[in-house]
């Protein structure tokens, strides 16, 4: 086994995901500790470009057609091929749609432990130790990798976009895999990419928001939503919501944050009873300033928020809007 660290890179539509340059920078960390190199993992067809800025010792690039759009099989498969002949220490995944499903599929596979939902792996008295967000992101629970390859799903927060971007213009090196053609020709009869689906644009582009007054289930009702409609107008912002707030209907589905919806880069996001899981934090990571509301104190949305208050939305919503309009 060696003590390389591996990076799956995620891209889609010809770009690297900020999750991917998360997971170089933790790596980065991982491999002085352990002595080994940051090697990424790039599949795809005719994408070596992208290479150029990850923050790697090495990048990995495996080309081949049936690699152009994501097809969990395919990807599934070119892993399998290349764990089967290389034992790194570890290898980090994004805890995303892509990243947590071909780890699953790999550990079972594979038979490789896997530690989902991981915020941290870090050195600890020569081995690596983790630590886990679970139940909702609600607990952390920390424990010690083994000795041997493991797999990492790890979600965004504990390191930004630019520690994992490199500015030597790595060039990618291709991996050969044998056998390679027939396994995609025999995944070609069973799965077809039909194509991507965009989440409906609706009247609003929150993508594109530099202000979002985002509501979570602690709005309690839809009459409430009012009261954020007014601070975002106040602030010439956008409202935007959590999934119960859309699976209720109070908001249209153009309007949802995270995992199911839209990846969000505003300057301030106001994350108003929200209490930070996962599936949400993983889309508000490349905003400027979280600001978090919410009356459980333990809420996780405070790990990730730049300011945090501990107050009932609804008392503070009226007057944070009536002051923001006095100072206008
Ligand atoms: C496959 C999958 C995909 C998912 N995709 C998404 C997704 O895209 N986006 C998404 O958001 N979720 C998604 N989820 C759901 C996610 O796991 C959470 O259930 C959801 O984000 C919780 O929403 P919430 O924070 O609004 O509600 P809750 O977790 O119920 O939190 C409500 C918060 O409001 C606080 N609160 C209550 N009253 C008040 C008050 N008066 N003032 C201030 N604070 C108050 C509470 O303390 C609590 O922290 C997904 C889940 C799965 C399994």
């Amino acid at each position: 086994m060696s003590q390389d660290i591996y990076v799956f890179i995620e891209h889609v539509c010809g770009k690297t995901l900020d999750i991917s340059y998360m997971m170089l920078a933790q790596a980065q960390q991982l491999a002085a500790a352990s002595g080994g190199e940051v090697v990424a993992i790039l599949l795809g067809h005719n994408v070596a470009g992208l290479a150029s800025d990850l923050g790697a010792d090495t990048v990995w690039y495996v080309d081949h057609p049936e690699l152009e759009d994501f097809i969990w099989a395919n990807s599934l498969a070119v892993l399998e091929a290349l764990l089967a002949r290389q034992s790194p220490r570890l290898v980090l995944f994004g805890d995303t749609t892509i990243g947590s499903g071909l780890a699953s599929g790999l550990s079972a596979r594979l038979g490789l432990p896997l530690v989902g939902y991981c915020r941290q792996v870090f050195p600890n008295g020569g081995h690596f130790h983790y630590i886990s967000q679970i139940c909702g992101g609600k607990m952390l629970v920390e424990g010690a990798l083994p000795d041997s390859t493991a797999l990492i799903a790890m979600i965004p927060g504990a390191f930004r976009i630019e520690q994992g971007k490199s500015d030597e213009k790595h060039s990618a090196t291709p991996v050969p895999l044998d056998g390679l053609d027939e396994i995609l020709a025999r995944n070609a009869q069973k799965y077809i990419f039909k194509g991507y689906t965009e989440p409906a644009a609706g009247d609003v582009d929150i993508t594109r928001e530099k202000i979002l007054v985002s509501v979570g289930r602690g709005i309690q009702s839809e009459d409430n939503l009012s009261l954020a409609q007014d601070l975002a107008d106040a602030l010439e912002g956008a409202v935007s919501g959590s999934r119960p707030i859309i699976d209720q209907s109070w908001l249209p589905t153009s309007r949802l944050v995270g995992k199911s919806g839209k990846t969000v880069k505003p300057k301030v996001y106001l994350a108003l009873g929200i209490s930070g899981a996962p599936e949400h934090t993983e889309a508000i990571t490349g905003a400027d300033a979280i600001i978090a509301v919410n009356t459980d104190p333990s809420a996780p949305i405070f790990n990730l928020a730049k300011y945090g208050v501990q107050l009932d939305l609804l008392d503070l919503l009226p007057v944070l809007t009536d002051r923001v309009r006095a100072e206008k």
